[in-house]
């Protein structure tokens, strides 16, 4: 009998600042059909960033709902705020046969390991640590104190490449979209 062929979740991660959010960016640009889970945060909204595209923006009280009622596949505080992935889009599109990718952070990406075992997990990595913080600095949007956070945060994430199924470096935002798409086989 032949195995089923089922479509896989896949999920990357990887420091604060390391550039997940672009290399996404930039794979969607050139593959505009492959779907991206987009998550539920108590975060508020940068400059730019709107409701139902980056993110589903809530207060606290409508996000403690989501958790009560098993909403989320998978979430976790990070920096102050909480972030999680609304659990049906992605069961629906999994089960349609479409592959499916989650940005999320490592937290999640180990409660998705234990949930779905058959998932894969990428790691992606700064060129190096000065990097990541330039990165993290230049950004611009966040104050010196979130920022901080987000430098202890991303020192700790680092320690966690070997759990990961496969590491990818940030050197070019083409080329890591490129190896990401292959892994999720869409090319
Ligand atoms: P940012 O505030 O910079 O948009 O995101 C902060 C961190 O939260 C990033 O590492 C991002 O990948 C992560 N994140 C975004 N959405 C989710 C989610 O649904 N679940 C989890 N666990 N982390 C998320």
């Amino acid at each position: 009998m032949a195995a089923e062929v089922r479509p896989r979740l896949t999920v990357l991660s990887g420091p604060s600042g390391v550039g997940k959010s672009t290399v996404v960016a930039h794979m969607r640009k050139v593959h505009p059909e492959v779907w991206l889970s987009v998550s539920a945060t108590t975060r508020k909204p940068r400059p730019g960033e709107r409701h139902g595209v980056q993110y589903f923006f809530v207060g606290d009280e409508e996000f403690d709902k989501l958790v009560a009622n098993g909403e989320l596949l998978e979430w976790a505080e990070f920096a102050g705020n909480r972030y999680g992935t609304p659990r049906r889009a992605v069961q629906e599109r999994l089960e349609a046969g479409e592959p499916v990718l989650l940005e999320i952070d490592l937290q999640g990406a180990r409660q998705v390991r234990e949930s779905m075992p058959d998932s894969q997990l990428v790691f992606l990595a700064p060129p190096s640590w000065d990097e990541l913080v330039r990165r993290l600095t230049g950004r611009g949007t966040e104050a010196p104190d979130v920022i901080e956070r987000r430098l202890a945060a991303a020192k700790v994430e680092l320690a966690a490449e070997p759990e990961f199924d496969t590491t990818l470096v940030n050197t070019s935002v083409e080329d890591v979209a490129r190896e990401l798409l292959a892994l999720m086989e869409v090319v």
